[in-house]
């Protein structure tokens, strides 16, 4: 017997949910539908603001419109993305919306400890 901290369960949960994600996508799980990051190895909210996660070619975080990537805000529950050309014209994408149902599920699951 050992006392197991938080953050140790924490990794527990996340390793087990990369590896299960891993192993879907290869069986034909939409990436982007991932609630962990097969790039950097975390939470999907934790890592969604990087310029890796912009795919202009699918429209994942990106204005059509201005072409241009959408900026992410993360907080307790929810991620908000706007495009820092059109502002409140954030265009509602059925890629944009599944960013942010990703990073929905992501934080839960995070906080589901
Ligand atoms: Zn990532
Ligand atoms: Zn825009």
């Amino acid at each position: 017997m050992r006392l197991v901290t938080s953050s140790e369960a924490e990794d527990t949960t996340l390793t087990a949910v990369l590896s299960a994600e891993d192993l879907a996508e290869e069986l034909g799980l939409d990436p982007h539908a991932r609630v962990t990051c097969g790039l950097h190895r975390c939470w999907l909210h934790l890592c969604v603001a990087s310029p890796a996660h912009v795919v202009p070619l699918t429209g994942h975080r990106w204005c059509r419109p201005c072409r241009r990537p959408l900026e992410v805000f993360v907080d307790e529950t929810t991620a908000h993305l706007s495009c820092p050309e059109c502002g409140t014209g954030t265009p509602d994408t059925a890629a944009n919306r599944q960013v942010v149902r990703a990073c929905r599920t992501s934080i839960a699951a995070m906080h589901a400890q």
